[in-house]
C-alpha cells in the first residue's frame, strides 16, 4: 500500500515512525514533513491545504491511503473533496468528513451534540453579536472563573479563562465586537469552570465500531509547575497512573460509546481519530474538548505504547472489522520531553543548527523532530517546539529521565525544555 501523510510536526514523525513498521505499507510519502520524516519516506514540498497539489501527488505516486495528520485540511473538507473527485475515491482517508470535524471546528457545534446525546461537559450558553447585551448579562451573573471560548479554530489562543467579570466582559468585547480572531469569534461559547486534571483519550472509529489505542497526560504550560504561558505542549506521559480500568470504564460507557452512537444516529461521516480532551473532576470525566485528529505531543506516546499495526488498524476501520481488532499494549510507560526554541510561544528565531542528533537507533529513546527542517548535511529549527524526545522506562519517572538525558545529549542556541515532566506521579509510578 502506498501511503500519503499530511502534516510536519512530531505527531507526524511519530506516525511515520509507526505506520513504516506495517508490512502493508510499500512506500510512505509525506508532505510537507520534516527532516526526520525523511528517514521514514519521502516529503514532498506540498502545503497541507493545496488540495489540487495533493490531488495530483496521489496520483502521480499511485497513493492508496491518506492519513490527515493537522485539523486544518479535514474541517477545509479533504474528506470530502477525495469522496467528489472520481480519480480519488479508492483512496481511503483516515479523518472524518467537514461536518463530522465540526465537532472540533466549532465548539458550539460540539456542545450541542454532546447535549444532544448525554455527554458530560460543562454547562454553557453560546453568543452572537445579535443577543450581545444578553451575553454581557450572562457573563456578569456567571459563577468565577468564567470560561470564554471563540467558537471556531483560534490555534488554541481561543479560550480565555477569566478570574472577574470586568475580565470576561472585556474578553467578550474584544472577541464579539473586535473580531479578535476575525470570524472564529464571532459566536462565543461562555461556560463553567470545570476544576480537576486534564487527560486526554485517543480512539479510532468508522463512524459505527470504535477501538481505543491509547491515553495520555500532557502538560501544556512553558514553566516549570505548570507556570506561565500555554503551549502546544511541553511534554507528556502515558499511562497515567490514575486512568485506571474504574476511570476507563466510565470515559467508555459516559462519553466514546455515545459519542460514537450520536455520529452514527446523525449520519456523521468519520473514519478517524478522535482525540477526547478531558477533565478528571473528583474521579468523573466530563469532556472539555473534541478533536479530530491526534495530539501533539500525545501522539509520540500514544504510538510508542501501541503494538498493534497501525495500517492494519485503518483497514479495519475500512473494511467493517474494526471491532475484532486486537489492540496490545506495551506494559513500559513512555514519556515525552518536548525542546523549544528560545521565546517560545512568544517570538522566536529559527534555522539554528542542531547538534548532537546522532543515529536514531537506540532502542528505548525515539527522537522525534517537531520543527526542523534538512539543510544539505545539516538539521536546523524551522518552529517553536523542535524536537520531542520520547523514551520508555519501568516507571514515569524513568522514563522521563531517559528522555532527559538524550536532551543533554543534543544542542541548538536558544534550546529549552521542562526538567519536570511527571513530577506529580514520581512516587506512584515507582516500583
Ligand atoms: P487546544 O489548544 O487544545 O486545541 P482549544 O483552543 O481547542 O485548545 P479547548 O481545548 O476547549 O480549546 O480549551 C483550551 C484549554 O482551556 C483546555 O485544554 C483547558 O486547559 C482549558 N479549559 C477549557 N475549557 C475549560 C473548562 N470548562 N474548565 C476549565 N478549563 C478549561
Amino acid at each position: 500500500m502506498n501511503i500519503l501523510l499530511l502534516g510536519s510536526g512530531g505527531r507526524e514523525h511519530a506516525l511515520a515512525w509507526k505506520m513504516t513498521q506495517s508490512h502493508h505499507c510499500d512506500a510512505l510519502f509525506i508532505a510537507p514533513g520534516n527532516a526526520g520524516t525523511s528517514e521514514f519516506g519521502t516529503n514532498l514540498p506540498i502545503s497541507i491545504t493545496d488540495f489540487d497539489a495533493i490531488k495530483n501527488a496521489c496520483i502521480e505516486h499511485k497513493i492508496d491511503m491518506l492519513v490527515v495528520g493537522p485539523e486544518e485540511p479535514l474541517v477545509k473538507g479533504i474528506y470530502d473533496f477525495f469522496e467528489a473527485h472520481p480519480l480519488l475515491q479508492k483512496i481511503l482517508v483516515v479523518g472524518p468528513s467537514a461536518k463530522a470535524a465540526q465537532l472540533e471546528g466549532s465548539k458550539a457545534f460540539s456542545k450541542k451534540f454532546m447535549q444532544r446525546h448525554n455527554i458530560p461537559t460543562a454547562a454553557y450558553a453560546e453568543f452572537t453579536a445579535d443577543n450581545f447585551e444578553e451575553g454581557k448579562k450572562y457573563i456578569s451573573q456567571h459563577s468565577l472563573p468564567v470560561v470564554l471560548k471563540a467558537d471556531g479554530l483560534a490555534a488554541g489562543k481561543g479560550v480565555v479563562i477569566a478570574a472577574s467579570h470586568e475580565e470576561a466582559i472585556k474578553t467578550f468585547e474584544e472577541m464579539i465586537l473586535h473580531k479578535q480572531f476575525g470570524d472564529a469569534s464571532s459566536k462565543v461559547v461562555i461556560e463553567e469552570f470545570l476544576k480537576g486534571i486534564e487527560v486526554s483519550v485517543f480512539v479510532l472509529t468508522n463512524g459505527a465500531d470504535y477501538q481505543i489505542i491509547g491515553h495520555a497526560k500532557d502538560y501544556k504550560r512553558i514553566g516549570e509547575g505548570d507556570t506561565g504561558l500555554n503551549t502546544g505542549g511541553m511534554g507528556c506521559v502515558s499511562p497515567v497512573p490514575f486512568m485506571d480500568e474504574l476511570f476507563m470504564r466510565k470515559v467508555e460507557e459516559r462519553i466514546i460509546a455515545p459519542t460514537v452512537k450520536g455520529l452514527e444516529k446523525e449520519e456523521l461521516i468519520y473514519h478517524g481519530f478522535i482525540f477526547f480532551g478531558l477533565m478528571n473532576v473528583n474521579g468523573n470525566p466530563l469532556v472539555i474538548e473534541y478533536n479530530c485528529r491526534m495530539g501533539d505531543p500525545e501522539t509520540e506516546v500514544v504510538m510508542p505504547r501501541l503494538q498493534t499495526d497501525l495500517v492494519a488498524l485503518f483497514a479495519a476501520m475500512d473494511n467493517g472489522t474494526l471491532a475484532d481488532a486486537n489492540i496490545s499494549y506495551d506494559e513500559r510507560y513512555c514519556a515525552t520531553v518536548m525542546a523549544v526554541s528560545g521565546g517560545y510561544p512568544g517570538d522566536y528565531e529559527k534555522n539554528k543548527i542542531i547538534h548532537g542528533l546522532g543515529p536514531n537507533n537506540e532502542k528505548e529513546v525515539l527522537v522525534f523532530h517537531a520543527g526542523t527542517k534538512q539543510d544539505e548535511n545539516k538539521v536546523l529549527t524551522n518552529g517553536g517546539r523542535v524536537l520531542a524526545v520520547s523514551a520508555y522506562g519501568k516507571n514515569i519517572t524513568d522514563a522521563v529521565t531517559r528522555s532527559k538525558n538524550k536532551l543533554r545529549e543534543i544542542s541548538f542556541e536558544g534550546m529549552y525544555f521542562r526538567k519536570d515532566i511527571g513530577y506529580e506521579f514520581d512516587e506512584v509510578t515507582d516500583s
